[in-house]
């Protein structure tokens, strides 16, 4: 794979195991509602990645995309239900801490501050995340505070942004393990088995009155209001297929 590109690396996976001192992945998003493919995502990639955490980060005002009309509280206390027990995630509420828009250059920063100038963090991003990435604020600093995972997501070809991808040049990582050995920096491309679930869906499924078990984990649906499914639904056409 040439560098700049964000398809997969094909290499054969790296043991990682995860240390006490190793990595930690971030994950942010609007989360409206969490889902069994943010999940996954988060799970596969400590696992092939090694990070000791993923860090699930709800965006209170998300700066990309309108304000959804369902709550930052509410979107938080489903990522709360969907972790459950796991120890291998974590919901982070420090957007829902602070004003104004949730920009991930902010959290990044306060994370590094927090951890240390020496820990590994790695910010994971699907490819549609990656694609809009030239747009973030100080996108380009977030490779100070941070490593960045691409990460392939179904019907969503990488289609990085010129710029972006002449900044990546000659940063990629050469496997998982080089991520674990420098704070920041770098970038890697990583696939994982695809689940073609998104959010929109969700609420398009929603606003048909149709199901959607099997998507949400279950306590997430049982807690599901009919003031929730209005607000998630507001704005959305019903499934048509
Ligand atoms: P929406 O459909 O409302 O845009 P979404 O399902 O994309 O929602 P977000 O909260 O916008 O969920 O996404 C958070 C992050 O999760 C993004 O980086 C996105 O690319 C990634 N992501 C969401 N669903 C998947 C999936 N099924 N596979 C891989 N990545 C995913």
């Amino acid at each position: 794979m040439e560098d700049g590109a964000l398809s997969a690396n094909s290499a054969a996976p790296e043991a990682a195991r995860p240390a006490t001192d190793a990595a930690i992945g971030i994950f942010g998003g609007t989360f409206a509602p969490i889902h069994h493919g943010h999940l996954r995502l988060a799970l596969e990639l400590r696992e092939r990645l090694g990070l000791s955490q993923v860090l699930i980060v709800p965006a209170a005002q998300p700066p990309h995309r309108l304000a959804p009309e369902i709550s930052a509280a509410r979107r938080l206390s489903w990522a709360r239900l969907a972790i459950g027990s796991e120890p291998a995630l974590a919901v982070d509420d420090r957007e829902l801490r602070r004003e104004g828009p949730s920009y991930t250059f902010d959290t990044l920063q306060e994370l590094r501050y927090e951890h240390g100038a020496n820990k590994p963090l790695v910010l994971l991003l699907g490819d549609d995340a990656a694609n809009q990435l030239h747009s973030w604020h100080r996108w380009r600093e977030l490779f100070e505070l941070a490593h960045l995972v691409f990460v392939e997501r179904p019907y969503e070809p990488p289609a990085p942004a010129r710029e972006l991808t002449a900044f990546l040049r000659g940063r990629r990582a050469l496997g998982v393990a080089e991520l674990q050995s420098r704070p920041a920096g770098l970038w890697f491309a990583a696939s994982i088995p695809p689940l073609a679930i998104s959010a929109t869906r969700i609420r398009q499924l929603l606003a048909a009155g149709r199901s959607i078990r099997g998507l949400v984990p279950d306590a997430v649906i049982e807690s599901l209001t009919t003031e929730d499914i209005r607000a998630l639904t507001h704005d959305e056409d019903p499934a048509q297929d």
